[in-house]
C-alpha cells in the first residue's frame, strides 16, 4: 500500500493541466502529497487504498496551483509616491526629472541603501504576494547599474529566497537603463554589463536568467543582442522587456535567442508574434504598467491566441510604473483592460507563468509528480479569482507540501 505524507479530502480541484477542459476541474476530489510532490489526485470516490500520515478535510474549498508572479522588480529602496503626487498636480516629466525624479532617483536610493534595508522593504512586498497565494516569484536587479550594486541586489534576492521559504528566481537586469554617469555613452555601459557585471553575477551563481530593456528610451536591439550573446556564452537563459512603447522588433529579437519570455508587447507586430510562437517563448503581459502609464495601445491578444503563444501575466511590481503588490488585482486588470478570460488569467499566473520562468517541468499545474505548490481558496468557482479585487479568499498555501501561510491567523 502506498504511503503518503498528507491527504487533503473534500476539495474541488482546478488542475490547470495542459489540454484539459475548462480549468481542468475535478469536483469532489482529493489530493495526496508525498515527499513534497503530488502523489495522487482525482475524484474522491476513486481514492485508492493508502496510508497517510495526516488526512485533512478542506470542507469543499477549491484548490489551484499556487500562483506564480513571473516578472517583478520588487527589490528597491525608497518609492516614487512624491513623484506620483507631483504628476497629478500637473508637473511635467521634465520638471520631475530636473527635480531628481524618475528611475535614477530609485537607482540613487538603492545604491545608498544597506542590504538590510533592501531586504526588509522587499520582504513586505513579498509578504503581500504570499498572502494571496503566490509561492514562486521572479525578481530582477536593475536599480544598481554598477557592478557593486547590481551584485548586491542579486545577493539580496538570494537572501530573500533563503529567509522567505518562497521559491525565488533571480534575473540579472543590468541593461535596464543608462545610468547618469554613462549618459550619451550607452555602448560603453553595455561593455561594462557584458565584460564585468554579467560575468561576475554568473561567477557568483546569482543569475538564473538575463533580461534587458529594449526600447527607444533604453537599449537598441544591437545593444541587447550583445548582452544576450554574453548570456548565451555563459549558458544563461534570456527574457526581454520588448515593444512596450514602440515596435522596436524586441519580440523577434527575444525569439531569435530562444528567450523564455518576451514581456509587455503592447506594440508587437504580427511578425513578432509569429516569431514568439515558433521559438516557444511565452508572452508576459503587464496590465499594471499599462494602467499606470495610461496607455491605450493593447497588446496583440488575438494574434497571440491565434498563434497559440502562451500568455502569462505578472505584477511588474516596481516603484515607477507598477507600484502593485497584488497578483489577484493584476488578474482582474488583465480581464478588464486586456479582455483575457478568467481562465486565461488563471493560466497566466500558473501554467504559463511557470513556462515564462522555465519551471514548467515541476510546477504551474496540479499533476502527479509536480511540486505540491497548492493554494486553497474559499470560493465557489475559480472564475472568482479574476472577478474580485481586494477580497482575499486564500484559505491556505502549501509550498512543496508544507504550510506557507494562513492569512486568517496571521
Ligand atoms: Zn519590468
Amino acid at each position: 500500500m502506498p504511503g503518503w505524507d498528507l491527504l487533503l479530502t473534500d476539495v474541488h480541484l482546478a488542475t490547470m493541466a495542459e489540454g484539459a477542459a475548462a480549468y481542468g476541474i475535478v469536483e469532489d476530489g482529493a489530493i495526496a502529497i508525498s515527499s513534497g510532490n503530488i502523489a495522487w489526485l482525482g475524484a474522491q470516490s476513486e481514492l485508492p487504498a493508502a496510508e497517510s500520515r495526516e488526512t485533512r478535510s478542506l470542507e469543499g474549498r477549491w484548490l489551484t496551483p499556487a500562483l506564480i508572479d513571473c516578472h517583478t522588480h520588487l527589490v528597491f529602496a525608497g518609492n516614487r509616491a512624491a513623484e506620483f503626487e507631483q504628476r497629478l498636480r500637473g508637473d511635467s516629466y521634465q520638471d520631475i526629472a530636473r527635480a531628481g525624479g524618475g528611475i535614477m532617483s530609485t537607482v540613487n536610493a538603492t545604491r545608498a541603501a544597506s542590504d538590510d534595508e533592501l531586504r526588509s522593504a522587499a520582504t513586505a512586498r513579498l509578504d503581500s504576494l504570499t498572502r494571496e497565494g503566490v509561492a514562486t516569484v521572479e525578481i530582477k536587479s536593475g536599480y544598481g547599474l554598477n557592478v557593486e550594486t547590481e551584485l548586491r541586489m542579486l545577493e539580496v534576492v538570494r537572501a530573500l529566497a533563503a529567509s522567505s521559504g518562497l521559491s525565488i528566481r533571480s534575473t540579472f537586469l543590468g541593461a535596464h537603463a543608462i545610468p547618469g554617469e554613462y549618459k550619451g555613452k550607452s555602448g560603453e555601459y553595455i561593455d561594462l554589463v557584458c565584460d564585468q557585471m554579467l560575468p561576475a553575477a554568473h561567477e557568483a551563481q546569482l543569475a538564473d536568467a538575463v533580461d534587458a530593456y529594449c526600447e527607444s528610451i533604453a537599449f537598441s536591439t544591437d545593444e541587447v543582442a550583445r548582452v544576450f550573446e554574453t548570456a548565451k556564452s555563459l549558458g544563461i537563459p534570456v527574457k526581454l522587456h520588448a515593444d512596450q512603447l514602440t515596435d522596436g522588433g524586441g519580440a523577434a529579437l527575444a525569439a531569435s535567442f530562444g528567450a523564455l519570455s518576451a514581456d509587455h508587447l503592447e506594440f508587437t507586430s504580427n511578425e513578432g508574434v509569429t516569431a514568439l510562437a515558433e521559438a516557444g517563448s511565452a508572452a508576459v503581459l503587464l496590465p499594471g504598467a499599462f494602467l499606470t502609464l495610461g496607455e491605450t495601445q493593447l497588446p496583440p491578444i488575438d494574434a497571440l491566441r491565434d498563434s497559440a503563444v502562451r500568455i502569462a501575466i505578472a505584477t511588474d511590481c516596481n516603484p515607477g510604473t507598477s507600484p502593485i503588490c497584488s497578483l489577484r488585482a493584476v488578474m482582474n486588470l488583465a480581464s478588464s483592460l486586456f479582455h483575457l478570460t478568467p481562465e486565461e488569467c488563471l493560466a497566466g499566473v500558473t501554467r504559463n507563468a511557470a513556462h515564462a520562468l522555465g519551471l514548467e517541468h515541476d510546477r504551474g499545474t496540479l499533476e502527479v509528480g509536480k511540486r505540491a505548490d497548492i493554494a486553497a481558496w474559499d470560493i465557489g468557482h475559480p472564475r472568482e479569482l479574476s472577478y474580485w479585487m481586494g477580497l482575499n479568499q486564500l484559505s491556505e498555501l502549501l509550498i512543496a507540501g508544507l504550510a506557507a501561510g494562513r492569512p486568517s491567523g496571521a
